[in-house]
């Protein structure tokens, strides 16, 4: 059986769907802060999945999911992850992705379970010194957030030389999209991200979409990201544990598309896919966002054999959808 930590939430529950396509029995561990019961209950009609309500901050939940099943490995999504959040409240972001962690490898070490693929983050690097970005780039965050994931991926590198804990640490860039089957999608409360914002700001009591500056030193003045669809990205935790499985080694990955998108670009992307005009102005630069970032990934297409393979039209397209959805427009 896999446990899958935040398997609720956005990147965890198409995760789920993928691990379901490839027949594995899974058990979901969530407190349910930022992920829903809702999505438990859809990805339990589509297989085999068991759900704990937990919180990796209290070691005895944790240590109570491994008493009752028979775990192999663990995917660890759980996490919080707002850059601005972990600003004004490090407290939160270190118990939870950083001592919370540590509760969960203790754990899995005690039970002899020395498999674990992690979601890390492009925000460990902090200010790119140069793009693309590989995984040889320094890392120096620049916020709680990416110090919070750092630290994790330290940890796991001494618990592989203490204790033969196998890693396989993930650096997503930005992630775009939803389940195409319309099954599970990206669902935050508030939703802070670029391409839900442009496409909620188009139904009925929606705000303007703001654009967060556009005066950087880039083409066309607004931030450049890379910006990866989810079902590629879930593709690549399965391809991750195989590898865990094969290799028995512990490794790093950046995963992107190796293509920077501007605000502006996505923002045109969204209008073509929707063929609708969307309400926008231009605000103030958001605290904390680097101009440029976007992935130089060939080592896990290499190593991996991953390859996305989702345009981010498709990617606009399915969560355009799921947000017809949220709003009632359509039916799933
Ligand atoms: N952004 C924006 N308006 C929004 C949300 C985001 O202009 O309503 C910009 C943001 O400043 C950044 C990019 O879109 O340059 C991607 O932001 P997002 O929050 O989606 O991801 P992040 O890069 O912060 O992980």
């Amino acid at each position: 059986m896999i446990l899958i930590t935040g398997g609720a939430g956005y990147i965890g529950s198409h995760t789920v769907i993928n691990f379901l396509n490839a027949g594995k029995d899974i058990v979901i561990f969530d407190n349910l802060e930022n992920g829903h019961i809702e999505t438990v209950q859809t990805l339990q009609k589509i297989g085999s999945v068991k759900f704990e309500k937990g919180d990796l901050r209290n070691i005895e939940d944790i240590e109570k999911v491994f008493e009752k099943y028979d775990i192999d490995a663990v995917i660890h999504f759980a996490a919080f992850a707002l850059v601005g959040e972990s600003v004004e409240n490090p407290a939160k972001y270190y118990r939870n992705n950083t001592f919370g962690t540590l509760n969960l490898l203790d754990t899995m070490i005690k039970h002899n379970v020395k498999k674990i693929v992690f979601s890390s983050t492009c925000a460990t690097y902090g200010e790119p010194e140069y793009t693309p970005i590989d995984e040889k780039h320094p890392q120096n965050p620049i916020n709680p957030y990416g110090a919070s994931k750092l630290m994790v991926e330290r940890i796991m590198e001494d618990y592989d030389r203490a204790y033969g804990l196998k890693s396989i640490k993930l650096r997503y860039f930005n992630v775009a999209g939803c389940d195409s089957k319309n099954r599970v999608g990206e669902w935050h409360e508030p939703e802070t991200h670029l391409i839900p914002n442009i496409l909620k700001s188009t139904f009925t009591g929606g705000q303007t979409f703001k654009i967060f500056g556009d005066d950087y030193d880039t083409p066309d003045g607004t931030c450049i990201r890379d910006y990866v669809n989810v079902e590629d990205l879930a593709e690549v935790h399965r391809l991750a544990l195989e590898y865990l499985y094969k290799e028995n080694k512990s490794d790093v990955f950046n995963l992107g598309t190796e293509h920077g998108d501007s605000v502006k670009n996505i923002f045109d992307v969204c209008e073509q896919v929707l063929d609708k005009k969307i309400p926008v102005e231009v605000v103030n630069r958001r605290a904390g966002d680097p101009a440029k970032l976007y992935a130089d990934s060939q080592k896990a297409q290499k190593i991996l054999g991953w390859k996305p393979e989702k345009t981010i039209q498709e990617s606009v397209q399915s969560a355009y959808n799921w947000e017809k959805f949220m709003n009632g427009v359509c039916v799933k």
